[in-house]
């Protein structure tokens, strides 16, 4: 006989009335999503937007700079506040908001030029996110960090709050775009049914699996391509370490015209690499190296972030940043990667 899957409760109902009492009084909404926005930022966020405005509340969602091309299909993305282009319009929503949400962030530092807009306002500050120890910036939190993704989060939110499991299709599809990219495309942070019967649901919403699977990974320009293979072609291996690195210059970035995004993902390749457990990006910026960092197994890399790199993130993906000079970079990043030799080896 088949056996009826329950799914867990990961939130107490002293949480959901808590948020009903908030969402009460709420006339307009600022949703806030972290830096550098991935597909489960702005996925999250859109969707929790239009859940929203479901039950009758205004929303705006605003990010502190662009995000990728390839996630500007998802419906409403073109409605975000984006910092970087219009202070004044990000800045305004998030002022005038009697409510903010902040989604796939555990700490204010993670929105950078938002944070003190952010602190200087009364109102009150709900966190739907899942890394690991939250700060203590926020009156109501759903964290829950062994779970694939914020749009899942907000998927269970949703449901609750609209006490129905139909969503329209263009939620459904921001919140499959969330769930397949911090996935890995469904390869990490998925092992557990109750993943696959929210998939299966956002299915039965309408979601067209191939056209998103489609819009989000085959969107490559040529030079972004290209720009792969140059990455792959200087990455560097530490076979005693188990490790593979790649380095990106600004001047590498240029002769690829560069677009933000472009090198999202590259991280990931060399762990395809027979005997690689531990593989970091470092890409120049203005005044910094950013940084990031991916592991198999039970190598921590937000500890390794947290220890090393001022960042964070979870326990087989996280990033952060390096201060030193672009061309010390090499030697500093192998001699923090020495200290862990041991530790890489025995996975
Ligand atoms: P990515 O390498 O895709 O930029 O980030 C991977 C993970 O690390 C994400 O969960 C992201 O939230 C986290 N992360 C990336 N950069 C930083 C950072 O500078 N600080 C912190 N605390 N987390 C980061
Ligand atoms: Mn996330």
């Amino acid at each position: 006989m088949a056996v009826q899957y329950k799914m867990k409760n990961l939130f107490t109902k002293k949480q959901y009335d808590k948020l009903n009492e908030y969402l009460q009084s709420a006339k307009q909404v600022a949703i806030i999503t972290h830096t550098n926005p991935d597909g489960d930022a702005i996925g999250s966020s859109v969707a929790l937007s239009f859940i929203l405005k479901k039950l009758n509340i205004d929303s705006t969602v605003i990010v502190s700079n662009s995000f990728p091309e390839f996630l500007h299909w998802i419906d409403g993305s073109d409605k975000i506040a984006v910092y970087s282009k219009n202070r004044h319009e990000a800045r305004n929503a998030i002022k005038t908001a009697d409510l903010i949400f902040c989604l796939d962030f555990n700490s204010l530092s993670r929105i950078e030029i938002l944070e003190n807009i952010v602190r200087e306002t009364t109102v009150p500050r709900i966190l739907i996110d899942h890394h690991i120890e939250p700060a203590n910036d926020f009156d109501l939190k759903f964290s829950y960090y062994p779970i694939s993704s914020t749009s899942e989060l907000v998927y269970r939110i949703g449901i609750k709050l609209l006490g129905t499991k139909m969503l329209p299709k263009n939620v459904a599809e921001a919140l499959f775009c969330g769930m397949m990219t911090d996935s890995g495309a469904f390869s990490h942070s998925s092992s557990y049914p109750d993943f696959f019967k929210i998939i299966a649901n956002l299915l039965d919403c309408g979601v067209e699996k191939d056209r998103v699977t489609h819009l989000v990974y085959d969107n490559f320009t040529e030079n972004r391509m290209k720009l792969l293979g140059y990455a792959l072609s200087k990455m560097t291996v530490l076979q005693e370490c188990g490790t593979a690195y790649i380095t990106l210059s600004r001047e590498d970035l240029k002769k690829f015209d560069f677009q933000i995004g472009d090198t999202e993902g590259f991280v990931n390749y060399p762990l395809s690499i027979k005997g690689i457990v531990l593989s970091l990006l470092l890409v120049e910026k203005d005044d910094h190296i950013k940084m990031s960092i991916r592991s198999q197994g039970n190598f921590d890399v937000n500890k390794m972030a947290r220890k090393h790199f001022h960042g964070g993130g979870h326990l087989n993906a996280a990033g952060g940043k390096m201060l030193c000079k672009y061309e010390n970079c090499n030697t500093e990043l192998e001699k923090i990667i020495k200290n862990y030799e041991k530790k890489l080896r025995g996975i």
